[in-house]
């Protein structure tokens, strides 16, 4: 009887559990579109480093929510959820608007990397839109870099391409996000000009302990500088997994050994803390 008991509970636990989860999602979707209205989604901003100067070159804007009740909400949930409903749409022009503006009282050297979701690159316009914006805000188009992954160019990728291709034209950069997990064809480095190829985090943890991905790592290298591609490696999060890449040849990283997403403020004291070199001097 004890065992029936405690299996009923367990049951009445996940259901409780599932129900509760149901609707902490229902009150975050709910909640979602008002604040983007309200501009409660804001950028925060990751610096990105050479790995052989320990200079920073550039910032990736990734937003952030803190909700009144709710607290902080990560990108993680709240990302999925927009991209179902197409709320990630006009999140996702605030997002850039916000951080082109910022970013633009920045010492010009720095640069700006914003994560573009397929809703928002196959919506009409997209490429007038981006050129309306650099003109508001005032940033150079070669201050800006657009980020894609792999799964967001491969749900339409003829058309997807011509869209970035027109969005190079205005002079931005083009950047595929997260390369190397997903379905990484051959062929998406080699079909499309990508001014940089953004290495995926999970590299940084496995090239580490295993050869052979030093090994495919080094072949990755060579391939984006046959196609004079830059390549950042992402998530480097200590300073012997920096050793290694740096090693391999990795020019740009960025990762919480260096500072993690933070305010447009913080940046810019980081800047002009030894030229941007504080991050690295302890280390
Ligand atoms: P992403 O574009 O690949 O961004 C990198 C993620 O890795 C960020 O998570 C960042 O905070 C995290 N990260 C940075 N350094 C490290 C590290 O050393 N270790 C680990 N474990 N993680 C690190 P975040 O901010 O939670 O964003 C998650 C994803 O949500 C982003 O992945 C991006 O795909 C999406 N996202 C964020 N902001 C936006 C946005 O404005 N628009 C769109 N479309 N997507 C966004
Ligand atoms: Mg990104
Ligand atoms: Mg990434
Ligand atoms: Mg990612």
């Amino acid at each position: 009887a004890n065992a029936v008991n405690h299996g009923r509970r367990r049951v009445v636990t996940y259901e409780a559990a599932m129900r509760t989860e149901m609707e902490r999602q229902t009150i975050v979707e709910n909640a979602l579109a008002r604040a983007i209205e309200a501009n409660e989604l804001l950028p925060h901003f990751q610096p990105q480093f050479n790995l052989k100067t320990g200079r920073i070159f550039g910032v990736e804007a990734l937003a952030r929510w803190y909700h009144s009740e709710l607290g902080w909400i990560s990108p993680s949930e709240f990302i999925p959820l927009a991209e179902r409903n197409g709320d990630i749409v006009s999140l996702g022009w605030k997002i850039l608007e916000t951080a082109c503006s910022e970013v633009q009282l920045l010492p010009n050297e720095l640069t700006v990397s914003v994560n573009l979701s397929v809703a928002q690159i196959l919506s009409d316009d997209v490429v007038a839109m981006m050129d309306e914006c650099l003109g508001r805000t005032g940033l150079p188009a070669s201050r800006l870099k657009l980020e894609v992954t792999e799964t967001t160019i491969m749900s339409d990728l003829k058309r997807i391409q011509t869209t970035l291709s027109e969005m190079r034209a205005l002079g931005v950069g083009i950047s595929l996000d997260d390369f190397g997990v997903g379905y990484s064809a051959l062929s998406y480095l080699t079909d499309f000009h990508w001014d940089e190829i953004k290495i995926d985090r999970s590299f940084a943890t496995k090239a580490v302990r295993d050869r052979k991905i030093r090994d495919i790592l080094k072949l990755v290298l060579g391939i984006a500088e046959t196609m004079g591609s830059d390549v950042l490696i992402e998530g480097i999060e200590t300073v012997e997994q920096r050793d290694v890449l740096v090693d391999l040849g990795c020019a740009n990283g960025q990762g919480y050994l260096f500072g993690g997403p933070m305010a447009i403020d913080d940046i810019t004291t980081l800047f002009f803390s030894e030229n941007g070199q504080r991050s690295f001097a302890g280390i």
